[in-house]
């Protein structure tokens, strides 16, 4: 008998998870259904000053395995470039500084650099060194990383460098993120070690090569890898502009309720963002309370094109973080045109500017000519540019940053079996429970796929 799966959403995570049943199981009838009219959910590459430049991610980690097999395994492995330049700065109230080397996710493991640095103060340096003899104080699961750092290192560590790192990459605030699911190299480090600092060095001595890129981008772009994707599905039942409004368990299976019809299932893997699933999940209504009580931040990326004359500051690196408390509409600057040759045409300068995070919603109640004026002046005044703006773009990303809080884990856990209960043969994946990173979120599309594939094996 034949039997079918259906995914809903078509980012990464879900062409994933169709490609991984279309290669393992051929027989099994598998169709993606997504609601806009275009493919690659938050990976999105647009042109830019005659480029193809990022909307969204523009570059995934690759210190974890699943984006370069999944590179490989799609030929597209030739098509990887890396930043020019990993350096950053983090603005302080004397200007910009440089970060010093020895950072680990902005935690410092080395004291000299870290002191030349003048990000925090002698005193908070001296005190960040203290959680080399400190006694174990681990508190046990379920620790914030601004917790952590706190605990171990002191308050301006914790919210001039590892705030403005961890946070701006998460678009959250690090004192209500779970350590072990978005730092576990920070959490394991301090859990297996009674020092942070310790822990991180023995952990890259024995994991890091150095001479391998820590990122990794495409040469035309992010959507390299979703279209890669796309082709490598040709023929499979991929339908666009097909949104899910519901999935209820009937009598002969699994029914998922769309505009106009609905399709019957035997499995269905569900990647729309946290808050959409729950929308999608009403009927079982343990697992969607569960799913909206996951949080969401908004993000705003300005995309902003220059004559290089008008900018004064060499933006020697990769670009600039901007520390919560400093009153900035600003959170991030991406200096792009540095960060990636591609995008350097000699003549001009692109940055990508982002705004908004939990806790901060000014960016949003702003249109798109006052946000770019707000953030024009503020990125002028730091990086002295003088010069008109040649291009901009905003890109509003709403909702799209789910907020691990402490626990997290167990919540997916929870909600993953609510569902085997209520309505066995639903699994879920993405960027709302096990990682938002690009491999976090291949690795679950693999592995929901399978979940997927056991079950229909036991029907
Ligand atoms: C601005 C920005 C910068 C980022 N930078 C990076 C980076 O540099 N590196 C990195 O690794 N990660 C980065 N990320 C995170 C990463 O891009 C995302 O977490 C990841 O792409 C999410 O993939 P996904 O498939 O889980 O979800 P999505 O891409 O959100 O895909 C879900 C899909 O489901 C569809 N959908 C929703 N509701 C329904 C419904 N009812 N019916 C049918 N379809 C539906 C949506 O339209 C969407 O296409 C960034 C994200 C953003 C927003």
């Amino acid at each position: 008998m034949t039997r079918r799966v259906v995914v809903v959403g078509g980012g990464i995570s879900g062409l994933v998870a169709l490609r991984e049943i279309r290669k393992n199981s051929p027989e099994t009838e598998a169709t993606l259904l997504e609601s806009s009219p275009r493919l690659g959910g938050k990976i999105l590459t647009t042109q830019f000053l005659g480029k193809p430049v990022d909307e969204g991610a523009d570059a995934f980690i690759n210190r974890v395995p699943w984006g370069l097999e999944l590179c490989k395994e799609l030929g597209l492995d030739n098509l990887l470039v890396s930043p020019t330049s990993s350096e950053a700065y983090v603005l302080t109230d004397n200007g910009l500084k440089r970060l010093p080397k020895g950072l680990v996710l902005g935690v410092p493991t080395r004291f000299l650099p870290l002191v030349r640095s003048r990000i925090v103060s002698p005193w908070a340096a001296l005190r960040a060194g203290f959680d080399r003899y400190l006694p174990d104080d681990w508190p046990g699961d379920d620790e914030s990383i601004g917790g952590l750092i706190r605990r171990r290192m002191g308050d301006q560590i914790a919210e001039r460098l590892v705030d403005p790192l961890i946070g701006s990459i998460n678009a959250g605030n690090t004192d209500h993120l779970d350590a072990a699911m978005v730092a576990p190299q920070l959490e394991t480090a301090a859990r297996r070690n009674r020092s942070l600092i310790m822990g991180l060095r023995e952990h890259k001595q024995n994991n890091h090569n150095d001479d391998e890129p820590v990122f990794v981008g495409f040469r035309e772009g992010m959507q390299q890898l979703t279209e890669g994707l796309v082709r490598s599905l040709a023929g499979s039942d991929i339908r666009t502009g097909a949104s899910v409004h519901a999935i209820e368990l009937g009598q002969s299976g699994l029914r998922v309720f769309g505009d106009t019809k609905s399709t019957e299932a035997d499995a269905v893997i569900l990647t729309a963002p946290a808050h959409q699933a729950a929308e999608i999940l009403q009927t079982s209504s343990q697992a969607s309370e569960r799913l909206s009580s996951i949080e969401h931040a908004s993000v705003v990326l300005v995309t902003m094109g220059f004559k290089r004359s008008d900018v004064g500051n060499p933006l020697n690196g990769s670009g600039m973080l901007i520390p919560r408390n400093s009153g900035f509409l600003t959170t991030a600057v991406s200096w792009g045109s540095s960060k990636w040759r591609h995008w350097d045409d000699g003549e001009h300068v692109i940055l990508r500017v982002s705004a908004g995070r939990a806790g901060d919603t000014r960016a949003l109640a702003l249109d798109d000519n006052e946000l770019v004026e707000a953030l024009l002046t503020e990125v002028a005044q730091i990086l002295k540019i003088e010069g008109n703006l040649v291009e901009w773009r905003v890109s509003r990303w709403i909702d799209a940053f789910p907020q691990y809080a402490p626990g997290h884990d167990r919540l997916v856990a929870a909600i993953e079996r609510d569902l085997r209960t209520a309505i066995p043969g639903v699994y879920i994946a993405g960027a709302g429970y096990r990682g938002l990173g690009i491999p976090a979120c291949i690795n679950q599309g693999k592995l929901a796929a399978k979940s997927a594939l056991d079950y229909l094996g036991t029907l």
